[in-house]
């Protein structure tokens, strides 16, 4: 075999060794354009979604213009409805009902709507030094320092005793005054440079500056306070009790954009996950044609802090959605969820050779190298994984090779370098075989994140090729 000739190495080569290259060495000339329009479109759909009850709000506004209805419970269904359900207003569940009944499963896509940010505590305003100031407690894992010195938004509701639910959104528009968290100058920063980055802005500073012009007389005192909650009362009729009952979330006040000279990636905040939930919404919208098993998205809430809550996957709003499907048609719960599958789509992170020491390269996830598998996540010896078998990863492959769709394998990084996790665990402790993939992701929940469109568009084509296709 020494003396092989280049042509049998080449196609020995070919044969036998990875196939993985680059998705522009890949992709078909004729998509690209298609790709880009789907990347304008997801953009807007970022730009309207910077908080979990936003992105819910949105996705129902584009799954109504798609035809999809509000089920409510007893309702009958048949081959060919869309349907959805709001838990909450802050988690989404659609359906399109296949051909065949529910005892063969259901194909499911699930994502989160939830991002890293800083809600504000029950207790938020105070003055200090005649600035007035609003205390924050962050939501997900944060590099504090990263929250510091950027332009800020406040999205959420005030729900006042008698019930009354009072939308704020401050800063999204181009007028609007945004909030900021002040940060040290470098001339008396020579302390806090000498700390770790974990350590050197403490979660209690990471306070909002909320205003300083006072009113009242100058012997008077707490006069900013004052004057900011005088200007809420006048704009919402609030009053300082009503912040206990507030959900309200600052955010950055930047808006997604494309990124680099050839415009091939797309900065924002919250890629991590709604472009993954992007996906999967879209991938079930543009479904053509009546899907053989009926498909599943799964627009959760709460990832970030560990799935908790009424609105996470961890709820019964999920089994409680799909059990009234199937009670529609007389089947049991349980036998659906163990013919069904799940993809669990959510962002992984993106090789950054800027620090390559944390990633094994040979098993890490590239920009524009596609959709990324992830049999596994979790820290460790794979603690908190749901660890996928052989058996669904060769299903995966099958469908995306199928539909030319361009993917990659990958871990998050090193073994012992950290970890993470998904909602994968909380669909397969249902009896619902489950896997990972999503979009890579570069700095992944910073409050400007990365993303390359092609692993979008592919993530999207991935969906849609789950939904299409039996398991
Ligand atoms: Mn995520
Ligand atoms: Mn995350």
């Amino acid at each position: 075999m020494a003396n092989m000739d280049k042509e049998e190495y080449k196609n020995l080569k070919k044969k036998l060794l990875s196939g993985h290259k680059n998705g522009y060495d890949l992709v078909k000339e004729n998509e690209l354009d298609a790709m880009e329009q789907y990347c304008a479109d997801y953009i807007k759909f970022l730009n309207a979604s910077k908080t979990e009850r936003l992105c819910a709000a949105e996705v129902i506004k584009l799954a109504e213009k798609a035809g999809y209805k509000l089920y409510r419970r007893g309702m009958e269904i048949k081959t060919g409805d869309k349907i959805y359900i709001s838990n909450r207003g802050k988690s989404v569940l659609l359906a399109h009902i296949g051909k065949q009944d529910l005892s063969h499963g259901v194909q499911i896509a699930a994502a989160h709507i939830d991002s890293p940010r800083l809600d504000l505590k029950p207790t938020p305003l105070y003055e200090e030094s005649e600035m007035a100031w609003l205390k924050t407690h962050y939501y997900g894992g944060i590099r504090k320092y990263q929250w510091v010195t950027i332009p800020l938004e406040l999205n959420g509701v005030i729900v006042k005793k008698n019930g009354e639910i009072i939308n704020i959104n401050i800063g999204a528009a181009p007028d609007d005054p945004k909030f900021v968290i002040t940060d040290l100058l470098p001339h008396l920063g020579q302390e806090q440079a000498k700390k770790p980055l974990a350590t050197a802005i403490p979660a209690e500073t990471l306070n909002l500056l909320a205003g300083s012009r006072p009113i009242g007389n100058d012997d008077e005192s707490g006069r900013v306070k004052l004057a900011v909650m005088n200007l809420l009362y006048e704009k919402y009729q609030i009053t300082e009790d009503d912040f206990a009952s507030a959900e309200l979330e600052a955010v950055p006040a930047s808006n997604a954009c494309e990124i680099g000279f050839d415009k091939s990636l797309i900065g924002s905040y919250g890629h991590d996950d709604r472009v993954c939930a992007y996906a999967a919404l879209r991938g079930l919208l543009d479904l053509d044609e009546t899907p053989e098993k009926t498909a599943v998205c799964m627009l959760a809430d709460k990832e970030e802090i560990g799935s908790e809550g009424v609105t996470g996957m961890r709820s019964a709003a999920f089994d409680n959605f799909i059990k009234d499907l199937c009670a529609a048609q007389n089947i049991p719960l349980r036998a659906c969820f163990e013919k069904s599958f799940c993809l669990s789509a959510d962002v992984t992170a993106a090789f950054d050779p800027d620090y390559a020491d944390v990633y094994d390269k040979r098993n890490a996830a590239y920009i524009n190298y596609g959709v990324g598998l992830c049999k596994y996540t979790g820290a460790r010896g794979k603690s908190g994984a749901s660890d996928a078998d052989a058996e669904t990863v060769a299903y995966v492959r099958r469908v995306f090779d199928e539909a030319d769709v361009i993917w990659q394998i990958s871990e998050l990084g090193k073994v012992d370098a950290g970890g993470g996790g998904t909602v994968a665990a909380y669909m397969a402790q249902r009896n619902i075989t489950t896997l990972d993939a999503g979009v890579p992701v570069l700095s992944m929940h910073a409050p400007f994140e990365t993303v390359g469109k092609l692993d979008c568009y592919e993530t999207y084509k991935g969906v849609m090729a789950l939904y299409r296709t039996g398991f």
